[in-house]
């Protein structure tokens, strides 16, 4: 088995389900006392969100690659940015080092088009909803077409994400919101999926609450690690 480098705390929250199903994953597969083997770098969210918000992601981009750097000389054998929204610095981080970056849109959108979804909703953060480093890469590498609430909807869930899931608040009101504006998104604009793009999502709604496919990038990109540590 491969030892995965974890770059993490963005937030803690998400972190510790990765290590839970990281863990589960590997049990499942190989039975017994069997556990994954990690190296976690766990950042201070705050100093990351900062940069987030001011626009400083030259900034995040050194923290994030130095953090690398330090997991592939502890013997890390491959890499997880474990948040879709850091993604946007996965060139850099992946330029840093020699061991591979498992790339959560790439195995976010192989389960998408492995279902047979073509149209799916993206609810993630604003960085991710609006800018073109996530879609854009669904849009050219896979043949996807995803969309993406409209302002009101996008500042709702970048709001719960950030003032409530990355500090471990779960709100039933929040909840709601989120499980209306997927139905407003199938009525208006014939969605035909829901990717949860933040790996806080997990924690407020899930495959239960919708009858159409939802694809929770946080599984989907442990079972992808798991997949390259045991392959
Ligand atoms: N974990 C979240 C994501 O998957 C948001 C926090 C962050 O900005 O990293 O995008």
């Amino acid at each position: 088995m491969k030892t995965l480098g974890l770059l993490g705390g963005m937030s803690w929250e998400s972190t510790a389900i990765y290590y839970r199903l990281l863990n589960e994953i590997v049990r499942e597969r190989l039975g017994g006392l069997h556990s994954a083997k990690l190296l976690l770098h766990s950042f201070d969210f705050a100093e990351i969100a900062e940069r987030q918000h001011h626009g400083d992601w030259d900034g995040a981009g050194v923290l994030l690659a130095d953090a690398a750097r330090k997991l592939a000389a502890g013997g890390a054998e491959g890499l997880l940015i474990c948040t879709n929204t850091m993604h946007k610095l996965a060139d850099q981080v992946q330029a840093a080092v020699s061991i591979p970056l498992i790339h959560i849109a790439d195995a976010t959108a192989v389960a998408v088009k492995g279902a047979g979804v073509r149209r799916p909703a993206l609810l993630a953060t604003r960085f991710t909803m609006e800018q073109d480093f996530y879609k854009g890469r669904l849009v050219e590498k896979y043949g996807l077409q995803p969309v993406v609430p409209n302002q009101a909807g996008r500042d709702m869930v970048h709001r719960v994400i950030y003032d409530e899931l990355c500090q471990g608040i779960v709100s039933a009101p929040s909840k709601a919101a989120y499980v209306d504006e997927v139905a407003r998104l199938r009525r208006d604009e014939k969605i035909d999926g829901v990717i949860m793009g933040c790996t806080e999502i997990t924690m407020l709604i899930g495959a239960r609450d919708f009858d159409i496919p939802v694809f929770d990038t946080t599984r989907i990109h442990a079972e992808a690690a798991v997949n390259f540590a045991l392959s």
